[in-house]
């Protein structure tokens, strides 16, 4: 049994394309909701916390295009419309369990996490190559950024880098709420990585932390180097880090 069934035995019996259009609906919401709420609350929090506190420091003090935060938020809707298409797609190949463990919930996560860290690097630097730099552009049009570009791409890019976790998800049969859930955590993660922000900026000391807060604006900052998704560890190995000064 998939999903989609569940959702026609469940809900609305003998009509399968409405169901198969609301569960469509229901991952939409979910994931753009997730979206809005993980870049609002990102941008505001830092907001907050340096204007009310003095706490933390903008990285990049250039003033945002004419309109960028809209440009960000209709293209990172679309990217949550591609998304929900794989993920659409991709539950009519994987069985559907009712139950699910915290403990295998975790572990999911956890592997989806490491599964598109890697083919996130991987896939970002063959972007930076000379035949698709032109639709990776799209990306970098936001310099500085702000939390909404953080899925703001052109659409190929979308299903490029989201089809290795996909293909893998298949193999490994995830759950849909722990596909869900890796989603959101994405967007937490990476709405977090385009703030412009460092919240530990007055101590010097915690570099992992500063590495991690600056290293995605840097990207955005010089064009290249630093083409990692959850840190610098790959960027290391590769030899594509940009110095920390
Ligand atoms: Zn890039
Ligand atoms: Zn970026």
């Amino acid at each position: 049994m998939h999903i989609i069934q569940y959702f026609q035995t469940s809900w609305l019996p003998n009509s399968p394309s409405l169901s198969s259009l609301l569960f469509f609906a229901t991952i939409f919401l979910i994931l753009e909701l997730a979206y809005i709420i993980a870049c609002f609350n990102t941008e505001h929090l830092y907001r907050f916390l340096h204007h009310k506190f003095n706490i933390g420091q903008y990285i990049n003090n250039k003033p945002l295009r004419e309109n960028q935060r809209k440009f960000e938020f209709i293209s990172g809707s679309v990217t949550t419309l591609i998304n929900t298409l794989i993920i659409f797609i991709l539950c009519h190949f994987i069985i559907f369990q009712q139950t699910l463990s915290i403990t295998q919930l975790l572990l999911d996560v956890v592997i989806a996490t490491l599964v598109y860290d890697l083919s996130f690097y991987v896939l970002h630097r063959i972007l930076h190559l000379p035949g698709l730099s032109n639709i990776h552009h799209h990306h970098h049009l936001n310099s500085p950024t702000t939390p909404w570009a953080c899925i703001s791409m052109h659409p190929v890019e979308a299903i490029l880098l989201q089809l290795p976790l996909a293909i893998f998800m298949v193999f490994y049969q995830m759950n849909i709420i722990s596909i869900l859930l890796a989603n959101i955590w994405f967007l937490i993660g990476t709405a977090h990585g385009h703030s412009n922000f460092d919240v530990f900026g007055h101590f010097k000391h915690h570099n992992w932390v500063n590495r991690y807060n600056r290293f995605h604006q840097l990207h955005h900052q010089k064009g290249k180097g630093n083409y990692g998704f959850l840190g610098t560890h790959w960027d290391r190995l590769f030899n594509s880090a940009i110095p920390n000064k």
